[in-house]
This record gives C-alpha cells, structure tokens and sequence, in this order.
C-alpha cells in the first residue's frame, strides 16, 4: 500500500479531507443501502432537525497500522452499540444490523493511503454520525435522517512525552441526573464549548466535572472518562449513570484486571477522595490516557503523588498495554482487534 505524502510525526488533531466518506439516508421508514461518495460537503434544507434542534449523535473510533502491517480498528461492535443508545435516546432510528461495521470497511479501505504508518504514533481517526436532515419546525424528530462517516489522519497525541495536566474543578454541570450524559450527543459538546474556553483562559487543561445533584461527586470531563490508582495499586473509576461509558475506560479496566492482574472498582468517587489517589489519568479514544498531574479546586491544588513529569507508573503500564494491543505487539482478549483486509 502506498502512503501519502504527509509528514505523520508533526499532524495534530485536526480535519483534513480524505478520498471518500460512506453516506446513508432514511426516509419513508428505512434506511436505503448507503454507498461512497467523494463529495464532502452536505447541502441540507434550512429547516433540518440537526439544524434546529441539534438532532444529532456521533462515534469517534481510530484505524491503525500494526507491527507487522495490517490495518485494524479496536472493538467496533461497541462504537455500534453506543450509537445505537444514542440514537435510541435522540429519536433517531437505528442503522440496519451491519451497516455500521460495512462503512468502517468501506471507508478504511478507501482511505488505506492515510491510515498511518506503524511506529509514527500517528493515526486515522473515524468519525461517524448521524442527523436529522429533513425539515421541522414544531419540535419533534426529524422526518428524515443522514448516516454519514469519514476519515481523517491525525498526529500523535503526545509530541515529545506524555506530559501530566493541570485541570480544575468546574462550576458548570454537564449532565443532568436523568438528562442524556450517557450518550454521544452533540448537544452535550455545545453546552461544554464556553466551559472549556473559560478552562483554558484560566490556566487549565480540561474540566473536572462534579455530578450535578450533589457536586460532591467527580463525573468526568467533557470528552473522557477518569481513572484513578488507589496507593494500594486499585484502579478505580467512578461509577455513574450521567458519565459516557469511555470504550477506552471500560477496555483498560480489564486490561488492569484480566492481563495486569491488578484489583480494580467501578464506584462513587468523591471530590473529597482526590487526595488520597496515587495517579490520575483521563481515557479517551484520542490520547488513550492522558495524565493528570494536578487538580485544582477553586485555588486549593490537589496533586498526585505520580508528579508533574510523567505518568504515573501503573497508569504507564496500561497505557503500554492497551496500545500495545492496539498496534498488534501484546496479545489482547478475543475479539478486539478487528482487522480490514486493503489489499
Ligand atoms: C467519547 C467520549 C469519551 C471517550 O470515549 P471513548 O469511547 O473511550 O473514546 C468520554 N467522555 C465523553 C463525554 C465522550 O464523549
């Protein structure tokens, strides 16, 4: 497979337009069979439901260059099954079973010049969703609905060393009890947009976002999931119903588990706990750990023992782990590594 010509090593996270991007539509009460196109832009009428009412949902997944080559993608399945609860709890119908992992194939495959090469620690990030594109202007679900995914390459995650963050407690919420925090609705990014710019004027990293009933409680930040490393080596992470379930988070807790063999708990974690943690970490999809150095609440700095320099070393050894797992250089469980023939 030739490549492009990009320089991997130096690429941030950032679009940058690709050969071809699989769309579906729905109309009528079905979803038509879909297919590639290379046209990147959407024309859609002034009155869609994404439009007015941000009737949309999306997935966010990576394809990677393993050691010895192959393209794969990581637990898919679960990139599926996540956007089927979100569109379950946007009104938004469902994809046909097999649609989802079919485009992931399909766009892969068209793309394979940009999925990066192995050892760059560069990317190719994924990106499904879904929206209302039909006309609404009473509030109810749109009467139609666009499936699209594309792909875009993007840089390492960390140039030159996975340097720990600052973040800070938050006073906005971002979930409410009961409201739709569990799922991957671009409303819950909309709503974060002037917290964050308001994080970063002020010095900090991301958000540490409190569960909105009690503010007593760490939910997560606005695009990844905690995890924490008791000094007795637990992992533990917090237990919530407004918390996205991370497909990092929930794939590293077994990694702590069933290959570490390290003892690991899903609970309530309290603001008040904070101290008492030896490392913190944030998962995501996009840095798969990244590390927290510090928390800071209201001027009062919580850090972790771990320090300010490097992560911590039982948040290194999943991070090595996983990734490792990922690029085909540690054998993972059954079932995670989804390989895409390009050839
Ligand atoms: C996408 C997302 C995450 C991370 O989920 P992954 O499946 O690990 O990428 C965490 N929190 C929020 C709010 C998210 O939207």
């Amino acid at each position: 497979m030739k490549k492009a010509d990009l320089d991997w090593g130096s690429m941030d996270f950032s679009y940058k337009q690709t050969n071809a991007r699989f769309v579906a539509n729905w109309d009528n009460g079905s979803w038509d069979e879909g297919a590639m196109t290379e046209d990147a832009n959407i024309v859609i009428n002034e009155c869609a439901g994404v439009l007015q009412y941000a009737q949309t949902c999306f997935e966010g997944l990576k394809a990677y260059t393993t050691v010895d080559g192959r393209i794969v993608v990581f637990r898919p399945d679960l990139n599926d099954a996540r956007l089927k609860d979100s569109c379950d709890r946007l009104r938004i119908p469902a994809l046909p079973e097999g649609m989802f992992i079919k485009s992931v194939e399909e766009v892969v495959r068209a793309n394979a010049e940009f999925v990066p090469p192995y050892g760059t620690g560069a990317t190719m990030y994924l990106r499904p969703f879904i929206f209302g594109s039909g006309p609404v202007i009473g509030v109810k679900p749109a009467p139609s609905y666009q499936y699209r995914l594309f792909a875009t390459p993007v840089g390492p995650y960390f140039k030159g060393g996975a340097k720990p963050i600052t973040i800070r407690v938050c006073d906005y919420d971002r979930a409410a009890p009961h409201g739709t925090g569990h799922i991957k609705a671009g409303l819950n990014y909309a709503m974060s947009l002037y917290a964050i710019d308001d994080a970063h004027e002020a010095g900090f990293a991301e958000n540490m976002y409190l569960d909105a009933a009690t503010r007593t409680k760490v939910e997560e930040t606005g695009g990844a999931n905690f995890l924490f490393v008791t000094k007795d080596g637990k992992v533990v992470t917090p237990k919530s119903d407004t918390i996205l379930p991370s497909i990092t988070r929930r794939s590293l807790m077994v990694v702590a588990k069933d290959i570490l063999g390290l003892e690991v708990e899903e609970r309530e974690v309290y603001k008040e706990e904070l101290a008492d943690f030896a490392e913190c970490g944030l998962c995501g999809t996009a840095a798969v750990i990244s590390p927290v150095g510090c928390v800071n609440d209201h001027g009062k700095e919580i850090f972790f023992p771990a320090g300010m320099e490097d992560m911590g070393p039982v948040t290194r050894k999943l991070y090595e782990t996983l990734t490792g797992i990922q690029m085909g250089t540690v054998e993972g469980p059954e079932g995670w590594i989804h390989e895409i023939k390009c050839d």
